[in-house]
């Protein structure tokens, strides 16, 4: 289920685990002693401690820097949920009301067990009763509902004009986590076939319309030539592949086998829009195929099961249980789930906060957990990081002056969004219910489609929040945004009281992160306001081509599984980003130092460490983590993000600065002969 609109908004990662504590750095023995770890394997150096003594707890699929933040966040909301419940006059907006209502009925496990099936029952029946002739409005109503269906059309800012919202038609409906799962004749794969088909068969047999061997086949047949129409992750990177702009009349010439008009007309309810945006044409067309031509009992099993799994964590216990077998213990490896509270706010919140009653999350967290300090710090070290990319920009040696110039334009132009909205959302309109989990969800996904559909005329805001304010991540949003939530702006990443070079190292490095993505392989086609707009010089497109393409063998040549390598071109953008970010970062933290400097303030040693030494210890710190072999499996083949102890080593060892803060000498693995540089 992924839900989000935007589509150049890039997580910085994703994962999951136990409480916060101040990062502990290896002790400052001499620097003789300690140069030869630190210049062999700096990610060792750092984090081996940590990772002798750290345990993986049995609900994470991995705990690291991150995991560990979101667990703290979550076990705040925790308590203040439980506060906001217990205390009616503590829920003094409309977002806390609304918070207060979904939250306890999202605890109300007796009341869940009760309402069995009952918020999709309609639908259910709609399902099992359906000619073919009734699919295009049965399918354009589930779409309503949020399954994932083959092609999910969604509200977003236009590719062309990021002024402008536009329909556009998403590719997604497996229910397997890769399109090449269901072909891959490795015992990973089969291990994945057979575990969908368990929770497919439990989920069926509780739901009252049991599937037998050869039913299961036919599903998995239909989703497989859907499968084989779907683009690979590394051609969805590239934005001139998703822009396919048509009409209804010219999908339904290209797509027979679907009535187009009536699908969409089911799904908006009649709000008018003349062309859409249709991400993955071919995938369109198998859909459409499928619709005339696959048995219908496929499709009944088919949809049945897409809405079921879009509402599994909010339904009675066996559907619950059983999507966490699948989606957590099967997919990513996790033994036990976390503790029900932690779920119900996983659920509330959405992929990455972006669900509705995210931003009350949101607001609840802020008016705990963050301060205007914390704001006028993060500011002052993203103006410093972008001018750090500013000078970078001026002195690039492969660059043009007309090229030098207009991203220069667009670096001027980026707006950063800092900790929250600063007006909280009113939730006019919605509606909902005690003891009512499901129907909850159900209401709010169409509540929202609603407001989305009456935006369609009106032009985008670029000051809306798509994430939830306590979301430890960061993001490169379109419209030329990066995005650093308050859950992020806490220790270990952010810290008021830490020094620069610890901060800078942390959240500073994810800052130049982000600012780098909108100049990374895939943000750099689009311009200052957004638009997919190609800026480059053929020369100095050329040329960066060229520097990616080193970025892309580097990660290409680690293996973090035993016959299981990175794939440099699907990772591309993140290591970019990484190796982008830590240089800015790096001379960010020159520009704070030099400022201090000229105002007389002495730079002391810390824990016997200079600051460009601290600098890299914290970077390394964000990135420790361990993982479950599955989910990082999952993670090499479905993910954009390089496991964290490549995210240490690839940008670290190409950085000449590293190498003379620890003292590394030429042939150290962490001192590359000839560091690539991109940005
Ligand atoms: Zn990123």
């Amino acid at each position: 289920m992924n839900t989000r609109p935007t589509l150049l908004a890039l997580a910085l990662l994703c994962a999951t685990a136990s409480h916060a504590a101040t990062p502990a750095t290896p002790a400052a023995t001499s620097a003789a002693a300690s140069r030869p770890l630190a210049c062999t394997d700096f990610d060792a150096y750092v984090n081996d401690e940590w990772n002798r003594t750290t345990e993986l707890p049995p609900d994470r699929a991995r705990i690291g820097s991150f995991d560990i933040l979101r667990r703290a966040n979550d076990q705040l909301l925790t308590r203040a949920l439980a506060e906001l419940v217990a205390e009616p006059a503590r829920q003094t907006s409309p977002g806390l009301r609304h918070l207060a209502t979904a939250y306890r009925a999202g605890m109300d496990e007796a009341a869940i067990e009760r309402a069995g099936l009952s918020a999709i029952a309609p639908w259910l029946a709609r399902i099992d009763a359906a000619t073919r002739e009734q699919l295009p409005e049965l399918l354009g109503e589930l779409a309503t509902l949020g399954a994932d269906l083959p092609v999910r059309p969604f509200v977003g800012s236009d590719l062309l004009d990021a002024t402008r919202h536009r329909v556009a038609l998403q590719a997604g409906g497996l229910g397997l986590p890769d399109r090449d799962d269901y072909t891959r004749t490795e015992a990973s794969s089969q291990r994945l076939r057979e575990g969908y088909r368990r929770f497919a068969a439990t989920v069926m047999q509780a739901a009252g319309t049991p599937m037998a061997e050869p039913a299961l086949d036919a599903l998995l047949a239909l989703e497989a030539q859907i499968a084989q129409a779907h683009l690979t992750p590394v051609q969805r990177r590239n934005p001139q592949a998703l822009n396919n702009r048509r009409t209804v009349a010219s999908l339904q010439a290209e797509a027979p086998g679907l009535d187009w008009s009536r699908f969409l007309t089911a799904w908006s309810g009649g709000a008018r829009f003349d062309e859409f945006n249709v991400a993955q044409p071919a995938v369109a067309r198998a859909f459409a195929q499928a619709v005339q031509a696959a048995p219908l009992d496929s499709w009944r099993a088919y949809l049945r099961l897409r809405l079921i799994e879009a509402y599994a964590p909010m339904l009675p216990k066996a559907f619950e249980q059983a999507h966490f077998a699948w989606t957590s213990g099967v997919i990513r490896g996790i033994p036990t789930p976390p503790p029900r509270s932690e779920r119900v706010i996983a659920g509330l919140a959405g992929p990455n906060g972006s669900a509705p009653l995210g931003e009350a999350l949101g607001e609840l967290y802020v008016a705990k957990a963050y301060s205007p300090e914390a704001q006028r710090r993060a500011l002052a070290m993203v103006a410093d990081i972008r001018e750090a990319m500013r000078r970078r920009i001026e002195t690039l040696p492969w660059m043009s002056a007309p090229t030098k110039l207009a991203a220069l334009a667009k670096l001027e132009a980026m707006v950063p969004q800092i900790g929250h909205p600063a007006q909280w959302r009113r939730y006019e309109g919605l509606e909902l219910r005690d003891g009512d989990f499901a129907g909850n969800q159900l209401r709010t996904q169409r509540w929202w489609l609603q407001l989305r559909l009456a935006e369609l005329d009106k032009p985008v805001d670029r000051t809306r929040w798509n994430t939830s304010a306590n979301t430890v991540n960061a993001f490169a949003a379109g419209g030329n945004r990066i995005v650093f939530p308050a859950g992020i702006l806490q220790p270990p990443f952010f810290d008021e009281k830490a020094d620069d070079a610890s901060n800078y190292g942390a959240i500073g490095t994810v800052i130049g992160h982000e600012i780098t993505h909108h100049f990374d392989d895939r943000g750099r086609q689009f311009d200052a306001v957004g638009n997919l707009r190609d800026w480059w010089a053929p020369e100095d497109a050329a040329a960066y081509k060229a520097r990616a393409e080193q970025v892309a063998q580097l990660y290409s040549s680690y293996e973090p599984l035993p016959g299981v390598r990175i794939n440099g071109h699907q990772m591309l953008g993140e290591n970019i980003s990484d190796f982008g970010g830590i240089h800015i970062a790096f001379d960010g933290l020159q520009i704070a130092l030099e400022r201090r400097r000229k105002a007389g303030e002495a730079i002391p040693l810390l824990e016997g460490r200079t600051p460009e030494q601290r600098f890299f210890i914290a970077n390394a710190v964000i990135w420790r983590g361990k993982q479950r072999e599955a989910a990082l499996l999952n993670q090499l083949r479905t993910g954009q993000h390089s496991p964290g102890r490549w995210r240490v080593l690839g940008p670290i060892s190409h950085q000449p600065a590293f190498a003379q803060a620890f003292g590394c000498k030429p042939g150290d693995p962490m001192a590359a002969a000839e560091p690539i540089r991109v940005w």
